[in-house]
């Protein structure tokens, strides 16, 4: 594999805060004023499409725990939340099981397609990846039911400002990364690096601990996952500069309507297919799409903006691929032998 760009690494800028504690954009952009959220949230349900509720693979979950590993397996449980087995290694992104995500069950963005796999079912994990502290990425419940079965053994990944949460759950192997720092647990080095995105779970704590995405890297396997991010060619051409030759690239496709509120937030499938590009990703999978009705698009919309965006770009439809609920991607050997060579 080609070796991280230390030099490169080495100039890029940890976060900044403003005088009230709130996080920057690495751009400095300003997201869409709260109040202007607020009232589409409060508006929104008058015409929002029907929820969508996709096939759901199950027959897959018996060869995710017992297949025995030849190369990387990704498994897409929904929205965010993947299970990537490589070597020994088990990994989760952004675990979320519930049915919905808000600070009550029962309310707000409900889930449509269950999950494929329910923690009881899982893997023993190594090690979880928490992109930002939003409903639809940290859910207590999830995170609680993985503390529950596997204990201090199981390792979690943070954005800065967010291990405060999991202390007061009383969950203590976490480790908290600021942009551009990394950690090595197991032979595993990861690296949290910026998103333009923003944080929060209250309305007074907006921006307060810090968002972003990781890079995942293992001797033979470099795995990107890009959490939520709106579009920024500057910050993933460095990204892609830094860590070069990454196999695979896990990048949100969905919730990007109304684009006037979302566009700063959230990447359309177009947008996610330059960011595959600048990166260099040998492959791409589209996530943040057809678990749970977040935004105005129809819920199937996503895969067929992104089949028409590849090619329109002229890249070839198997570089950037959906999977669908429960299915079972083994990362061909051909993309890890060109690391050998
Ligand atoms: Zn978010
Ligand atoms: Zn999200």
């Amino acid at each position: 594999m080609k070796l991280i760009n230390t030099a490169l690494l080495a100039q890029q800028p940890q976060s900044q805060k403003n005088k009230k504690g709130r996080f920057y954009n690495p751009s400095r952009l300003h997201l869409v004023p709260q109040r202007e959220l607020f009232k589409w949230l409060l508006r929104r349900h008058r015409y929002l499409p029907k929820p969508i509720r996709f096939p759901l693979i199950t027959t897959s979950n018996t060869q995710v725990l017992s297949a025995p590993l030849k190369a990387p397996l990704l498994t897409w449980i929904g929205h965010s939340t993947f299970l990537l087995r490589h070597r020994d290694i088990a990994l989760l992104t952004d675990p979320v099981f519930s049915r919905w995500v808000s600070p009550v069950q029962g309310v707000g963005p409900k889930r449509s397609t269950p999950p494929a796999l329910q923690v009881e079912a899982l893997p023993t994990i190594t090690a979880v990846f928490i992109s930002h502290n939003h409903y639809d990425h940290l859910d207590k419940n999830s995170v609680l039911a993985l503390f529950q079965r596997f204990g201090n053994a199981l390792q979690w990944f943070v954005p800065l400002g967010v291990k405060a949460w999991f202390t007061k759950l009383g969950i203590h192997n976490v480790v908290e990364l600021d942009w551009w720092q990394s950690a090595e647990v197991q032979g595993l080095r990861c690296h949290f690096l910026p998103a333009q995105h923003f944080s929060g779970r209250t309305l007074s704590d907006s921006y307060k601990t810090l968002w972003g995405s990781w890079l995942i890297d293992m001797p033979d396997f470099r795995c990107y996952f890009a959490g939520d991010t709106g579009y920024h060619a500057e910050l993933f051409g460095t990204i892609g500069g830094v860590f070069p030759d990454i196999d695979l690239a896990l990048l949100p496709i969905g919730a990007y309507n109304p684009r006037e509120l979302m566009r700063n937030m959230h990447i359309n499938p177009e947008e996610a297919v330059s960011i595959h590009q600048h990166l260099g990703a040998a492959l791409s999978v589209g996530m943040h799409w057809g678990s749970f009705q977040l935004t105005d698009e129809p819920m199937d919309e996503p895969p067929q903006r992104l089949a028409t965006a590849l090619t329109q770009q002229g890249i070839s439809a198997d570089k950037f691929i959906v999977m669908e609920h429960g299915e079972v991607l083994e990362i061909t050997l051909k993309q890890v032998a060109n690391h050998e060579q």
